[in-house]
């Protein structure tokens, strides 16, 4: 991975964001915990969008991305990207001061299931700062203020030169979740904080070399992993006139086709293994799961007009959130987002 230096993170409010904030409302709608991510997800939208402007092409040569397409290889995985690590910085530090300024929820018992709590909590988790911070904020009880304190202690890691933020992205790519939580403990950091705060900081260039390469030809590619970056989808989108099924990549927005009758996860086809689960009323039209019983994951699928912006897909993803908390209570489990890559 290449080192580049410095450009700017404009965080001005694009105009044409409007329909991306109207789904980030509804969002904010289905609990306080939700109104919490919604308010995440209402400041950093535009950030993401205004650092992907700054982000260096990869003008990768047709034969490179053909031969990694034929090698079922992701096509960045052998790329040397340009990891401009100041502008990433500069998001990541702009990250950390979202989370820092989120305002707690109102707590409200008769808007918030429990199944929705239990879910919201894993997607979001929680802090773990150092004992006399967390002392404090358990006597308040409040765990917005931990995940607050959190975000600090890591901005001020960064700050303070004590992490080193280029060694995380690339445990990141790697897929090494275990040498992230290493890193972060030895600092008595957060690791789920700081690997989502990370991952949010690299969303911006994947999203743009996704688009760079969003012509390919990816008839020949049957694999339930990204062509381009290598992760796992975030759901299935079944969209336009033919009703195909397309994957979607959660980390860099990009669609590949994918037979609907095959499980994402392991590829089987036998339909006697593959199950569904419907929504009901207004849900019944637009999602549903399927579910495969010989490797028990699940797979969300939304229906839509026309394909979703990438900025909305972790925001539509936690809009049928209850599809994964009734996925899992009938022990099926969703496969985790992963990049591996060569760095
Ligand atoms: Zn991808
Ligand atoms: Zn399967």
């Amino acid at each position: 991975m290449a080192k580049k230096t410095t450009s700017a993170v404009a965080a001005s409010i694009d105009p044409n964001l409007a329909p991306f904030a109207r789904r980030v409302d509804d969002l904010a709608k289905l609990s306080p915990q939700a109104a919490e991510i919604a308010a995440f997800y209402r400041a950093v939208i535009p950030l993401l969008r205004a650092t992907t402007q700054h982000i260096e092409r990869l003008e990768l040569g047709a034969s490179y991305i053909q031969a990694q397409l034929v090698m079922e290889r992701p096509i960045l995985a052998d790329a040397d990207l340009p990891i401009d690590i100041d502008l990433h910085t500069k998001l990541f530090v702009a990250l950390c001061r979202v989370v820092e300024n989120l305002t707690p929820p109102t707590p409200s018992a008769s808007t918030e299931t429990k199944a929705n709590k239990s879910l919201f909590s894993n997607l979001f988790k929680r802090g773990k700062p150092d004992i006399a911070q967390l002392m404090q904020h358990i006597a308040a009880g409040d765990e917005s203020s931990l995940r607050r304190a959190a975000a600090t202690q890591i901005r001020l890691a960064v700050e303070n030169g004590q992490l080193d933020l280029m060694a995380v992205f690339g445990t990141l790519l790697t897929g090494n979740q275990a040498a992230i939580a290493e890193n972060a403990n030895a600092l008595k950091l957060d690791w789920q904080m700081l690997a989502m705060l990370a991952e949010n900081s690299l969303r911006p260039a994947f999203r743009a070399w996704a688009n760079e390469l969003s012509d390919i030809d990816t008839t020949g590619w049957h694999s339930g992993m990204c062509p381009i970056c290598g992760s796992l989808p975030i759901f299935s989108e079944i969209a336009g006139k033919e009703s195909e099924r397309k994957l979607r990549c959660g980390m860099c927005g990009f669609g590949w086709r994918y037979p609907r009758l095959v499980c994402m996860s392991c590829g089987c086809d036998d339909h006697h293994q593959l199950g569904r689960i419907s929504g009901e009323g207004m849900d019944a039209e637009k999602y549903f799961a399927q579910t495969c019983n010989r490797c028990k994951a699940y797979n969300k699928f939304i229906a839509n007009f026309d394909p979703l912006a990438v900025e909305l897909l972790q925001v539509e993803d936690l809009l049928c959130g209850h599809f994964d908390v009734e996925a899992r209570r009938l022990g099926y489990t969703r496969s985790k987002n992963q990049i591996a890559f060569d760095v």
